[in-house]
């Protein structure tokens, strides 16, 4: 099965960029000048922090809202990669939770909401509400750069999500106002990347193993890749939830016992504290990457007890053995679904942050016999070059390096549904080339005079359907009565291009088709729900320009009285009269500016006019 990415359909349509939506980092990147160009954003970064912060006067994304979190744990929302798609009382939702300062709670439906409050009121918010607002900050950094309104993208999610994040991080762009052309796997953008990359030196075939380990997630796919241009995923494997920040919180549990140790003080309830901590061992991590011991010095972390102390890069590789081996556990499992010895990888392609970590890549070169890894290609920025690439050859604007793509992915799970009995049925087996359309004719009727049935459909790799994960079920109905057995079905798993799952069943011996496509699933927003959001966006983008315009009134009127007074106390022709008719109307503006916090834009600039009128005929004498 292949898919043709140039679509023609889909060209013609106007700029198109590819967005990293990462958990702890994004990064944006558009075809500009001939190439793939990352984005730097207003801060001069190439990549963004996924926070977004909600203060008693504004919404901060990115780096903004990073660098005041420690002030604001509470409102301060980073990990909604974590939480989308996913159910409350998901085991993993239920444990991050432990850690994070934010509140989340359920809501009626059993989906996570984050609780905030912002300008004084208390707000929920999903997490694609969060990813959605990340994902608003990242198009407003590439139409800043372009000089042009970007509406298509390309988003990229970790190769393990399940259908329901899948969707989840669709809606996400959708409430941004993006048109999502395609989601695709990080690690195959990143072997986009790469193709895009190499591709001069690439002569036949070679199998590339893209290592993504990132901040929440750890992605790792084996793709053969042809000089043609043709990628095609032999398998992929990894972790949902495995990345740099489990090994932050390890550094963070090590040094709250420590604490504990040390001064007999548990700080565990403490967010601020807590904050504090976690931030200053992610420094340390990141810096344990070049050196082999550092210090952590937060002064009055707790009752105002400073806490100093180091850490060894032996220490810290102690603290995360078992993370670490996961990682090369899953490489193994990679290599074997995809049947491939490892003697026939010719590359090694690190991605993400963390794969950064010195004992990371020595734990890979050793399993791979001592090959060295490929660093021509920046690990932060493989993924958002990939998906730009994927975007620009589907919009029409890239040119031979990207025209010719092909790509060949694969489902993550196994997809099946559940029969009497509670068994799993298969019928999408896992790391199997999408899009596909696969059907299965032995489904039957299980009771005599039988007239409906219900199709539960699941994906996961259990043999018990129910301990997978369930996408949703279906009933047909108006089957003919007959015996048990006598009547059998034709159920259809089609995915499209974008990984996502329609389901049919129609039922064969009456000839009657009686096809239903599965429109609802666990977690699934309604149509209505998702238009709520996205006037929900539109407000809080509105709001916050608002508030730019506001602020930018309050500061012109500032200059401007503080300017005149200045100009007018040291003016010698003015008489004390005018001084102190110019002293009193700057006091009575100050207070003025106190006691009118909640001013806006119109209110500053009327009494700009009403200070105008003061002062100017003052002026006047001075000349
Ligand atoms: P994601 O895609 O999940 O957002 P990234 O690929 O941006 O994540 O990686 C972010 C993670 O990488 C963070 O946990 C960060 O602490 C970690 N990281 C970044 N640089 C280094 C480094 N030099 N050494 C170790 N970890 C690093
Ligand atoms: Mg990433």
């Amino acid at each position: 099965m292949c898919l043709l990415l140039a679509s023609m359909a889909e060209k013609g349509q106007g700029r198109a960029i590819g967005i990293d939506l990462g958990t702890t980092y994004s990064c944006v990147a558009a075809w500009q000048h001939e190439r793939v160009e990352i984005i730097a954003n207003d801060q001069g970064n190439r990549t963004t922090p996924s926070y977004v912060a909600f203060t008693h006067s504004e919404r901060l994304i990115g780096d903004a809202a990073k660098n005041q979190v420690a002030n604001n744990p509470i409102n301060t929302i980073f990990d909604a990669k974590r939480l989308i798609g996913r159910n409350f009382n998901d085991p993993t939702v239920q444990s991050d939770m432990i850690l994070w300062p934010f509140k989340v709670i359920a809501d009626p439906t059993n989906k996570p909401m984050i609780v905030v409050t912002y300008k004084g009121e208390e707000k929920q918010f999903a997490a694609e509400e969060i990813s959605s607002m990340v994902l608003t900050k990242m198009k407003d950094v590439a139409e800043a750069y372009v000089g042009e309104t970007v509406n298509n993208a390309v988003v990229t999610v970790p190769a393990y999500f399940n259908d329901s994040q899948r969707r989840a991080t669709k809606e996400a762009g959708v409430i941004a106002g993006l048109n999502v052309m395609r989601i695709i796997n990080e690690p195959t953008a990143a072997a986009i990347a790469y193709l895009v990359d190499k591709r001069a030196t690439i002569h036949g075939e070679k199998n590339v193993l893209i290592f993504d380990l990132g901040g929440g997630t750890f992605d790792v796919s084996l793709v053969t890749i042809k000089a043609a241009g043709t990628l095609q995923v032999k398998a992929v494997s990894g972790d949902t939830h495995l990345g740099g920040e489990d090994m932050d919180n390890r550094m963070v549990n090590h040094f709250i016992k420590e604490f504990k140790h040390k001064k007999n003080k548990d700080i565990s309830e403490n967010p601020r504290a807590i904050r504090r901590l976690r931030s200053a061992c992610e420094r340390a991590k990141r810096i344990l990457s070049s050196t082999v011991e550092t210090h952590i010095e937060i002064e009055s972390l707790f009752e105002g007890f400073d806490s100093i102390s180091t850490i060894t890069r032996a220490k810290f590789e102690e603290l995360c053995m078992d993370l670490f081996n996961t990682c090369i556990e899953q490489v193994k499992v990679c290599l074997q679904e995809a049947k491939m010895e490892k003697s026939s990888v010719h590359d090694i392609v690190l991605v993400g942050g963390s794969s950064r970590i010195p004992k990371i890549q020595q734990m890979l070169q050793e399993l791979f016999d001592g090959k060295k890894v490929c660093k021509s290609i920046n690990p932060d920025e493989a993924v958002a070059y990939g998906a730009a690439a994927l975007a620009a050859q589907l919009s029409g604007e890239g040119d031979d390096k990207v025209r010719e793509l092909v790509l060949l992915d694969v489902t993550p799970l196994p997809l099946g549904i559940g029969l009497d009995g509670d068994l799993m049925a298969v019928c999408i087996p896992r790391n199997t080339p999408i899009p596909t359309r696969k059907e299965r004719k032995d489904v039957f009727t299980t009771k005599d005079n039988q007239t409906s049935v219900s199709f539960p459909v699941y994906e996961g790799e259990r043999s018990r359907a129910s301990d997978n994960n369930l996408l949703g079920r279906f009933t047909l109905t108006g089957i003919p009565a007959a015996p048990r057995g006598a009547i059998c079905f034709n159920v259809c798993f089609d995915i499209d291009a974008n990984g996502i799952l329609n389901v049919s069943a129609g039922e064969a011996t009456s000839g009657q088709n009686n096809n239903i496509t599965i429109n609802s699933y666990m977690g699934r927003l309604s149509k209505e729900q998702i238009e709520k959001m996205v006037d929900g966006a539109d407000k809080y983008k509105r709001e916050d320009e608002e508030h730019k315009k506001n602020v930018a009134a309050k500061y012109a009127v500032e200059d401007y009285a503080y300017n005149t007074r200045n100009a007018i106390r040291c003016a010698a022709k003015l008489t004390e009269d005018d001084k102190k008719k110019m002293e009193d109307a700057f006091k009575s503006f100050i207070q003025w500016l106190g006691s009118n916090k909640l001013a806006e834009a119109d209110d500053y600039k009327n009494k700009m006019k009403e200070l105008k009128t003061i002062f100017n005929p003052i002026i006047a004498k001075m000349d």
